[in-house]
């Protein structure tokens, strides 16, 4: 049997709620650390930690840079890191001023109307595609 359905150490799902804590405190004086030694290319906003794409980019840097010091003997990865903690630094300067506020009603109201456009939209292609006759589905079964 391989290991190959073992999450990744940076899926931290199934980790214990001891060993969680643990992992949570050692990410955060890390993130602190690259905030700190890499201003003013690195802004975060203080609402990073419920971000959850931003807190799972910032652990994938986490377990990259570690790589690159620890566990790579090629000064490539240190470079390569430092290129991607830049682009994504950029990237993040879009959230830098989030004030986290919580929607108002009317902006539940207009976002909850989005979604339900968007299903109408993906019910309406959903039922293009079983009456296009040219669709792949139905080419297999004549096919067969
Ligand atoms: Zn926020």
């Amino acid at each position: 049997m391989t290991d190959s359905a073992a999450p990744a150490p940076w899926a931290w799902d199934d980790a214990t709620d001891e060993a969680y804590e643990d992992l949570w405190a050692r990410f955060v004086r890390w993130v602190d650390w690259v905030e700190r030694e890499y201003a003013p290319w690195v802004v975060l906003p203080p609402c990073w930690p419920v971000h959850e794409a931003l807190r799972f980019e910032l652990t994938l840097l986490w377990y990259a840079h570690d790589a690159a010091l620890y566990r790579s003997t090629d000064p490539i990865s240190g470079i390569q890191w430092h290129v991607d903690l830049r682009n994504a630094a950029n990237a993040w300067r879009a959230l830098a001023t989030c004030d986290h506020r919580e929607p108002s009603p009317e902006q539940r109201r207009i976002e909850q109307a989005r979604r339900d456009r968007r299903d109408e939209f993906a019910a309406e292609a959903m039922t293009r595609r079983s009456a296009d006759p040219a669709n792949h589905e139905q080419q297999f079964e004549t096919e067969e």
